[in-house]
C-alpha cells in the first residue's frame, strides 16, 4: 500500500504513519516527493490494515500498490531516481557513460583506457577484477589487486569506478575500492548477493539476466531498495534468444517498458548485447534514441590482447565515434551524454 500523505503534513505525522506501519508488521519506506511525502508499506498482509492507517493524522488517502514490484514502481514514486556519483549522472536530463575494459589486466591497460574514455566524455570507469566467467579455465580477474589498478585509476582521472562483485563474502572488498557495485547478468537472482550489495552503501548496478523477464529484473531490484539502498540503476544487457548472429539479442523495447514503470535509471549495454564491436556504436545510439539514462561499453586498447571479450571492446578511436554519434542523439533529445561537449570537439 502507499500511504499518501497531506501537503504540508508535518514531520511528526508522518513519523506517526511510519511507527503505525512497523507496528502492523509492514516495511515502511518513506519517500519525500517535491510535491508530497508518501509511505510506501511493504509486507505480506498489507490490505487488512488500509483503514487503520487511512484515520491516522496528515493522511490524505492510501491506495493499494498494483505492480508486484513495489518501492520500484512508479505508482509509488511518479519522480524519476537519478543515481549521482561525482561526475556520474544517470536519470533525468543526463546520461552517465560508463566505459573501460572487461577484465582489469594491468596497470598501463586501464589507466591509458582511463584516461582515452575520460578525453571522450565517459563519467565513469568499468573494468572487473572479479570475473564470472563461462569456463572455469578462462581468465578470473585479478582480483583485490585488480581493485587497486582500479583505484589508481580514478586517482588520476577522477572518474568513479564500476565493478562487478559475484559473492556476498566479496562485498566488503569490492565496497571499498568501488563507488558502485556492479551485480552481474548472472548473479541477478542471487538475492543473498543483491542484499548483500544493497547494505553496502553504494549505488548498485543491476544488469538483466539473460533469461529473466523485464518484470524478474524489477524484482530483483526490490531486493537491493528493501534494504534502503535508493541508488540502484537498472541495465539491459541482452537475453538469449534463438538468434545466433549476435551473442545476445539486444531488447531496446524493455528500456522503453521500463521507464513505463519504474522511476530507476536505465542503461544499456550493447556490448555484451550484441558481443561484436562492429555492433556497438549503432546499438549504443539506438539505445539514447530509446531514452537510456546511460551506456555502459567495452573499450580496451588493442582488444584483439584482451584476456576477455576483445571481440566486443571497442579501441578508443572506435569509443570516440561511438560518442560523437551518440552525442547528436542526445542533444536531439534535450538531453547531455556523458561529460558533455569534451574540449576536443569545441
Ligand atoms: C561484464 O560487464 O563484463 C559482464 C560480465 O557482464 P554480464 O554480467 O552482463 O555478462
Ligand atoms: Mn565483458
Amino acid at each position: 500500500m502507499i500511504v499518501v500523505m497531506q501537503k504540508g503534513a508535518t514531520e511528526h505525522e508522518i513519523n506517526y504513519v511510519v511507527e503505525r506501519v512497523q507496528s502492523l508488521g509492514l516495511r515502511p519506506h518513506v519517500i519525500h516527493g517535491t510535491e508530497r511525502t508518501v509511505i510506501a508499506a511493504i509486507g505480506d498482509k498489507r490490505d487488512e490494515h488500509r483503514a487503520s492507517l487511512e484515520s491516522c493524522p496528515g493522511v490524505a488517502e492510501v491506495i493499494p500498490i498494483l505492480a508486484p514490484y513495489k518501492v520500484a514502481s512508479l505508482e509509488v514514486k511518479p519522480e524519476r531516481t537519478v543515481v549521482r556519483v561525482g561526475p556520474f549522472i544517470a536519470g533525468n536530463s543526463h546520461i552517465g557513460v560508463i566505459a573501460g575494459p572487461c577484465s582489469v589486466e594491468t596497470e598501463e591497460q586501464t589507466l591509458s583506457t582511463a584516461r582515452a574514455v575520460k578525453a571522450a566524455g565517459a563519467t565513469a570507469l568499468r573494468g572487473g577484477a572479479f570475473k564470472p566467467r563461462t569456463s572455469p579455465y578462462s581468465f578470473q580477474g585479478l582480483k583485490e589487486e585488480g581493485l587497486k589498478i582500479l583505484a589508481a585509476a580514478r586517482e588520476e582521472t577522477g572518474l568513479p569506478i564500476v565493478t562487478e562483485v559475484i559473492t556476498p563474502a566479496d562485498v566488503p572488498v569490492v565496497a571499498k575500492y568501488a563507488d558502485i557495485l556492479q551485480i552481474g547478468a548472472r548473479n541477478m537472482q542471487n538475492y543473498r548477493l543483491l542484499e548483500e550489495a544493497g547494505c553496502a552503501g553504494k549505488p548498485v548496478l543491476l544488469k538483466r539476466g539473460p533469461a529473466a523477464t523485464a518484470e524478474e529484473l524489477l524484482l530483483a531490484a526490490e531486493y537491493i531498495l528493501n534494504t534502503g539502498n535508493h541508488n540502484v540503476i537498472l541495465c539491459e544487457r541482452g537475453i538469449r534468444t534463438f538468434e545466433s548472429h549476435t551473442r545476445y539479442t539486444l531488447s531496446l523495447a524493455t528500456v522503453v517498458w521500463l521507464h513505463q514503470r519504474t522511476h530507476l535509471p536505465v542503461i544499456v549495454d550493447p556490448s555484451h548485447g550484441t558481443g561484436h564491436s562492429a555492433l556497438v556504436p549503432q546499438m549504443a545510439a539506438a539505445a539514447v534514441a530509446a531514452g537510456a539514462d546511460g551506456l555502459i561499453i567495452e573499450v580496451h586498447p588493442r582488444p584483439e590482447m584482451a584476456l576477455s571479450d576483445g571481440f566486443q571492446s571497442l579501441t578508443f578511436e572506435q569509443f570516440e565515434t561511438t560518442m560523437e554519434l551518440c552525442r547528436k542523439v542526445a542533444e536531439a533529445l534535450g538531453r547531455v551524454l556523458g561529460a558533455g561537449v569534451p574540449a576536443t570537439c569545441q
